[in-house]
């Protein structure tokens, strides 16, 4: 059977890093088997879906190079979906109900108060036709429900294991609602059907709508696909996600500078037993993805740790993929490849780059202790005169250390940070040739 997964993200907002799972693990999985990946926008809900949304979250998938074989809108199939209702109509599986939000709401608050479940209690299917009637033409259309067998529900879950859900334990699912919108339920158990989606991975908020939507493919003489549900992330200290969900958005990510395969290897591998590792193909993260490895346990995450991997990524890069940055950051291309030489390994982000070229380029505040005023004053006054050489660095600090008899740590640190301004940076060798200001003297 040819895999074929999807990733049905609702066009309402921008992608987040927990969106970012459930598509990669969808994307990887066909990847792997060589199966078709389906992009599938649920937009059902034309008040909040927007086209802006519809471009974002295909412009974020395919900055991560998340790739998709087909797009389907669930708006351009409103008339399967008309097909499918009636066709449960007529097998008796859904009905129509009238019941307000507020009505529902105090039938719920009652239940609650005899500590009795929630669940819907099926009142309107002993309406009459007559009943039913009057009440349209007092509330207008009613919103149509599934009625679910009332059984156990059972399926094998690929992360979560056996699972089975008691029907009784549940409402019938409204399907439809009273202004005649389809709604998630129906149009996804139709696309998978359609579509031929073999397996549906999603987030652990789903589990009860699969105990529904496996009864409904039933209803609709459809295949079953397998399910798995992933636990779904929390913040470093084990706090709800949501809440920090808009400061985690793909698009603010790509523009802080995350480099795709340092998210991606990350993503793909936290919450499984399997080691991370940092990963320069998807091919290579599809080839060691395993679902069966991940666990049900809510998985930690934090953005910080996507920084050092970014950073591996970046000081990996060969001058080519840098040359046009470093020349847009305004480095003369005869000295582009000796900057990035000299301070490629002390970047996170390619932004970085900025900062070490203004210094080089302006010149720095110098830091000088109170200790080594006379030192630093010393040492400058044998610095020669520029233009610098690459041995430039190793001459003067002989010949300072010969004059003030300070050597090791004493002798350079006192000298870069009067340089540069900071104690960390690049092999001061390579610094000072291409400093084209110096801060410290005019
Ligand atoms: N649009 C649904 C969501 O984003 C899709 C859920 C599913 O994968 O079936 O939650």
């Amino acid at each position: 059977m040819t895999v074929v997964t999807r990733f049905a993200p609702s066009p309402t907002g921008y992608l987040h890093v927990g969106n970012l799972r459930t598509a990669l693990f969808n994307h990887l999985i066909a990847r792997k088997a060589g199966g078709q990946f389906i992009l599938r926008l649920d937009d059902t809900d034309p008040e909040r879906s927007k086209e802006e949304y519809v471009d974002g979250i295909k412009e974020d998938l395919e900055w991560l190079g998340i790739t998709w074989d087909r797009v389907e809108r669930q708006s351009d199939r409103l008339e399967r979906y008309q097909a499918a209702a009636q066709e449960l109509r007529d097998a008796g599986r859904l009905y129509e109900c009238f019941e307000t939000p507020t009505e529902l709401d105090l039938k719920r608050k009652k239940q609650l108060n005899m500590g009795k479940p929630p669940v819907y209690d099926r009142a309107a299917l002993a309406l009459s036709d007559a009943e039913k009637e009057a009440l349209r033409a007092e509330r207008g259309n009613g919103h149509w429900r599934f009625k679910l067998d009332l059984e156990r529900i059972e399926w094998t879950d690929g992360i979560l294991g056996d699972l089975s859900i008691d029907a009784a334990s549940v409402s019938d699912p409204v399907l439809i609602r009273g202004d005649g919108q389809f709604l998630y339920t129906p149009a996804s158990v139709c696309d998978d059907v359609d579509f031929g989606v073999s397996y549906v991975v999603r987030g652990s908020d789903h589990v009860t709508n699969t105990a529904t939507q496996i009864q409904i493919i039933q209803a609709l003489g459809g295949t079953v696909p397998s399910f798995a549900h992933h636990s779904l992330l929390t913040g470093p200290q084990g706090e709800a996600l949501s809440k920090r969900l808009g400061t985690l958005a793909l698009r603010d990510l790509r523009e802080r500078g995350v480099q795709p395969m340092a998210l991606l290897s990350l993503m793909a591998r936290i919450g499984s037993s399997d080691n991370m590792e940092l990963r320069s193909t998807m091919d290579e993260l599809a080839e060691g993805f395993e679902l069966t490895h991940f666990g049900s346990a809510p998985t930690k995450f934090d953005i910080e740790d996507v920084f050092p991997l970014t950073a591996r990524v970046n000081q990996a890069l060969p001058f080519e993929d840098v040359a046009d940055r470093i020349s847009e950051i305004g480095v003369p291309s005869d000295i582009a490849k000796k900057f990035w030489s000299a301070v490629s390994q002390n970047i996170t982000v390619l932004d970085d780059l900025n900062g070490w070229w203004s210094m080089l380029s302006e010149g720095a505040e110098p830091v000088i202790e109170e200790e080594d005023t006379e030192f630093v004053a010393t040492a400058m006054s044998m610095l020669p005169a520029m233009p610098f050489t690459d041995s430039t660095w190793s001459e003067w600090t002989k010949a300072v250390k010969a004059e003030t008899g300070r050597k090791g740590r004493g002798l350079f640190m006192p000298l870069r940070k009067a340089l540069t301004g900071q104690s960390h940076g690049p092999d001061m060798g390579q610094v000072l040739p291409l400093m084209q200001k110096i801060g410290i003297r005019p």
